[in-house]
């Protein structure tokens, strides 16, 4: 154990990394830690961002790749490591690893969240080429087109609504015939007139060859099998935020850990920021916003400290 940082940076996606960059620019001693060879998240594996401003369409990889050399450039320095749990020593927090333990005196986790993923055929190989798990991300790119959407949550609804504003139709899949999601967004569901819900349905195929093409679906309770024709497919059965290391550490909310906009959680010195934390979007742009609020608590608390 070398020395004691400032500053540990949990995770390197856009939050990690925009956090990164601002304490760098802060000279705040800062080390980011990070799973993978890659540095991105989720962003890395987004075939085209068209929501970031001033960089219309480009690809997740570039855009992911561009923050990291950023924060090369400005002197960041990183290790590669998995994060088992981190002990909260007061003044010093100890950060413990697969390979290492590292101390610092403030601990920013920025680890992400990962959408649940269906595990049928095609899923994987037509991801980002029809196959979405984000509609504000991805939907604009389905002007005029079939769409559907799969789950029944708060999500689900929501993508269903905001698709129909865009797209010519939107079919709503659930697995049951009531809805989990809110009863006000099942009201909007009901009401818009391109969007057709089909219920006690599971989809157990996506066919395409290099685009969305079709579902094969199941009807559960009559066993009737059909397929839809869709030109992409929005996948929305659930989130899970990867916070599994940080559980009796800091208090969370089913998984996220709770924080608001300055990223302080219940445990004085540790901070979340991006998709781990509890918060109304989850997008690149928010995840960035909350690298730097979370910066900005920092050095707030350092100077306090
Ligand atoms: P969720 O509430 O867990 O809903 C997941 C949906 O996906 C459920 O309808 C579930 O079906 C379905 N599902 C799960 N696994 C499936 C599978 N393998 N095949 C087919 N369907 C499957 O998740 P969420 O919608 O992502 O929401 C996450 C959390 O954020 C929730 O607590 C939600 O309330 C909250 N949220 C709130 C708001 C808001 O307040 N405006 C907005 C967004 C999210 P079953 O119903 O049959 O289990």
């Amino acid at each position: 154990m070398a020395q004691i940082y400032d500053l540990v940076i949990v995770g390197s996606g856009p939050a990690g990394l925009a956090a990164a960059i601002y304490a760098e620019r802060a000279r705040i001693n800062t080390l980011v830690i990070e799973k993978g060879m890659v540095s991105g998240g989720q962003v890395l594996t987004t075939y085209e961002v068209d929501n970031y401003p001033g960089m219309p369409g480009v690809g997740g990889y570039d855009l992911g790749t561009k923050f990291r050399e950023h924060a090369d450039n400005l002197g960041a320095q990183f290790a590669e490591d998995e994060v088992i749990r981190i002990e909260d020593g007061g003044s010093v927090k100890r950060v413990i690893c697969d390979h290492e333990t590292y101390e610092a005196r403030a601990v920013i986790i920025s680890t992400g969240a990962s959408h649940r993923k269906l595990g049928i055929p095609g899923e994987e190989e037509l991801a980002g080429m029809g196959v979405s798990y984000c509609a504000t991300c991805d939907g604009a790119f389905f002007r005029k087109k079939v769409t559907a959407v799969i789950g029944g949550g708060d999500v689900a609804l929501e993508d269903a609504i905001f698709l129909s504003r865009i797209c010519e139709k939107v079919y709503l899949i659930h697995r049951r015939d009531e809805f989990r999601g809110a009863k006000s967004l099942q009201e909007q569901v009901f009401a818009k007139e391109n969007i057709e819900v089909v219920w006690d349905t599971i989809v157990d195929g996506i066919a395409g060859t290099d685009r969305v093409e079709a579902l094969a679906v199941k009807n559960v309770k009559s066993g009737e099998t059909r397929e839809i024709p869709v030109n992409g497919v929005f996948v929305a059965v659930g989130i899970t935020p990867a916070s599994r290391a940080f559980e009796g550490l800091v208090e969370m909310d089913h998984g996220y850990i709770k924080a608001g906009e300055d990223c302080r959680t219940t445990c004085p010195g540790i901070f979340a920021a991006g998709d781990v934390r509890t918060k109304p979007l989850r997008q690149i742009i928010t995840a960035a916003a909350d690298g730097a609020n979370a910066v900005t608590s920092v050095e707030h608390y350092l100077m306090e400290n």
